[in-house]
Formats: C-alpha cells, sequence, structure tokens
C-alpha cells in the first residue's frame, strides 16, 4: 500500500456495499467524493502518483465488490456532478446524474431522447462507460460529448471517441467521465410521459423489481449455439433459475439476475455465476462473459478468464 498522504477530504476504510444495488462486498482503503472535474483531477494524479488503482462507483447497478474490499481509491461522483441543466434543446449533466431522473425531467420539460433511461437503475458516467441501453434506446445517439477527466487534466470525447460496442466502452483506469452534454428532440410532454410510464409496465412484467440486484450478470452471447437465446434463455435451460448458493439466487423470475436474499458475500454471488456459466458451458458449449463489473479481487478460479 501507498504510504503517500492522500489530499484533504479522502476517507479511509470506507465501507462499499451500501453503494452497490446487490449490497456485498468489504470496504475501500480510500473513497472520496468529489464535486468538480478539477478535484477528480487532482484524486487521480495522486492515485496514480501512489501507484493506487481507481474504481468509480456510479449507483453500483452493475457492480460487485469483493469481500475483500478494494486495495484503492474509490470515487463517487457528488455535488455539480450530479446536477442537469436545460438550455433549449440541450441537456447538460453530470456524469454522476442518476438516469430515471434524467428521464423524467426530460419528458417533464417535453424532449425526447433518453426514455430509455427511465428503467436503467444507473448514472450517467456509468451508463457511458457500460453503453448502457434498453427497449432499443441508444446513448450514442443522443449524446454530443461526454467530459472524461484523467490525471492530466480534462478532455471532451465526440461519441465516436468512445469507441462504443455491446455493453462497452473506452473508459478505461484512471478515467472518469466527469459531464456529458444530450442533443434531445422537443416533443409532446405528456407523450413522452406516457412512454415512460409504458416502458416502466413492461420492464415489471419481465423482471423481479424490489430486490438487491445488479442486472444482467451474463452478456447475451453472439455465438450460433445460442441459436438466438439470449443469456437469460440459456440459463433457464440449464436449469439455474431459482438455483441458489449460500445466500445468493438466480431469481425465479430472470434467470440472468442474480438476487442477494439478505445475507449473502461477494463470494456466494461469484460461486453462483460460476455455476452458471458451467451449467451453460456443459449444456452448449458457449462460455457466458460477465456484464457485471468487479472492483477488488475475487476468486479467480471461479470468475474465469472474462
Ligand atoms: C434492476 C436493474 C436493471 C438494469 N437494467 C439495465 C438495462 O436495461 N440496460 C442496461 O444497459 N443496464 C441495465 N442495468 C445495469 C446498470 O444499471 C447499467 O450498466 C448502468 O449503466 C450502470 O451504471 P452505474 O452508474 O450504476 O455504474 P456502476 O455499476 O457503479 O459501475 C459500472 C462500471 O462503470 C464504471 N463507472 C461508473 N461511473 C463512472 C464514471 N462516472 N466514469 C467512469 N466510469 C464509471 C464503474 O467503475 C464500473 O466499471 C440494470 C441494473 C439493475 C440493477
Amino acid at each position: 500500500m501507498s504510504t503517500a498522504r492522500p489530499p484533504d477530504g479522502v476517507e479511509r476504510d470506507a465501507p462499499l456495499a451500501r453503494l452497490t444495488t446487490i449490497r456485498t462486498g468489504g470496504s475501500a482503503d480510500y473513497f472520496a467524493r468529489p464535486r468538480s472535474a478539477g478535484r477528480v483531477v487532482e484524486l487521480l494524479a495522486w492515485a496514480q502518483s501512489a501507484s493506487l488503482p481507481v474504481g468509480v462507483i456510479g449507483s453500483g447497478s452493475n457492480l460487485l465488490i469483493a469481500d475483500t474490499g478494494f486495495k484503492g481509491l474509490a470515487i463517487k461522483l457528488d455535488g455539480h456532478l450530479t446536477e442537469l441543466h436545460f438550455d433549449g434543446s440541450t441537456l447538460l449533466c453530470g456524469g454522476g446524474a442518476r438516469l430515471p431522473r434524467v428521464a423524467a425531467r426530460s419528458a417533464e420539460a417535453g424532449l425526447a431522447g433518453l426514455e430509455f433511461g427511465v428503467n436503467i437503475p444507473g448514472t450517467v458516467g456509468g451508463a457511458i462507460r457500460m453503453n448502457a441501453n434498453a427497449y432499443g434506446g441508444e446513448l450514442a445517439s443522443v449524446l454530443e460529448w461526454g467530459e472524461v477527466a484523467t490525471p492530466d487534466g480534462v478532455e471532451r470525447r465526440a461519441p465516436e471517441r468512445f469507441e462504443f460496442a455491446y455493453r462497452r466502452s473506452n473508459v478505461a483506469g484512471y478515467q472518469v467521465v466527469t459531464r456529458a452534454q444530450f442533443g434531445l428532440r422537443p416533443g409532446d410532454s405528456g407523450a413522452i410521459k406516457a412512454n415512460l410510464a409504458s416502458m416502466r409496465d413492461r420492464r415489471k412484467a419481465a423482471q423481479p423489481s424490489g430486490i438487491k440486484t445488479f442486472g444482467s450478470t451474463f452478456k447475451n452471447p453472439d455465438d450460433p449455439r445460442a441459436e438466438g437465446r439470449t443469456a437469460g434463455q440459456l440459463l433457464e435451460a440449464a436449469g439455474c433459475k431459482g438455483l441458489e448458493h449460500g445466500g445468493a439466487r438466480f431469481s425465479p423470475k430472470h434467470a440472468n439476475f442474480v438476487e442477494n436474499r439478505g445475507a449473502a458475500t461477494t463470494a456466494d454471488v461469484v460461486g453462483l455465476i460460476a455455476e452458471g456459466r458451467r451449467r451453460v458451458g456443459d449444456l452448449t458449449g458457449i462460455v457466458l462473459e460477465t456484464e457485471v463489473q468487479v472492483l477488488g479481487e475475487v476468486d479467480q478460479s471461479l470468475w474465469g478468464a472474462v
């Protein structure tokens, strides 16, 4: 561990489980809630000079924290970096702004384009990093630019410079999406709100709600042996629906959702994921790739090479 003194305001040994939707895992050695891009740059420069890894926590809705914690600096955006500002049909928001709020506020303002965010319980920064989408909505189609902080300063990237692919972008270590600007389409506020409501209803019918989960565990495979089936359908075919491991189980409603039944550890979750992957592999030969991101060290013999 580094002995270099952290910048003022950096906390030590901060529990992270409560900052994730699955609610498992340990503490970060260092933790900060920067309220400006300049402060993010300062933190990244310190962490890099101290050879500490950096982990960003958005809403923690696609994140698994190791039970042994994270031996680095965890950053959660705060203050101005969670705010929204409309200027005509342009929306400027902080990387820490929550997508359901962004979708609702845009609908309120009679602006279309970000409706798909209503069902994605993540932040704008997390959504850019993960290239999140739902119901055919595309972040890249409305994104004008994203601001990325690095140890050397901030830069603006146009959508094509993020190299978006399925649940992927090129946002890497020591890079934090601090702000983003979207170009939305003026529309009828009532119709946009009705669209949000129908998306919420469709989601409620298809996926479990009110559970501790990180959403989709595995990416849908791009493999002919899947014969067009999603990861959830493959897990179901392999008998994983409702399967339990310690305090974790694959949801009886949607097999690709892992839920924490109350007292699960990250080891329980990782063990369950490994079992799901093994069963689908035995059935089809496909090695499922995880969508959920990990902070810290988990058992690599279970997690595999993905
Ligand atoms: C119930 C439920 C439903 C979901 N439905 C969908 C869906 O329909 N479509 C979909 O795509 N996803 C879905 N997800 C997954 C998740 O919400 C998305 O991946 C979301 O984009 C993650 O954002 P986050 O802020 O929570 O990121 P986190 O989970 O906190 O982090 C995810 C990754 O992004 C990085 N990151 C976070 N913020 C930043 C930042 N500002 N700068 C740089 N890196 C950052 C993290 O370090 C980590 O690597 C769902 C999750 C749940 C729990």
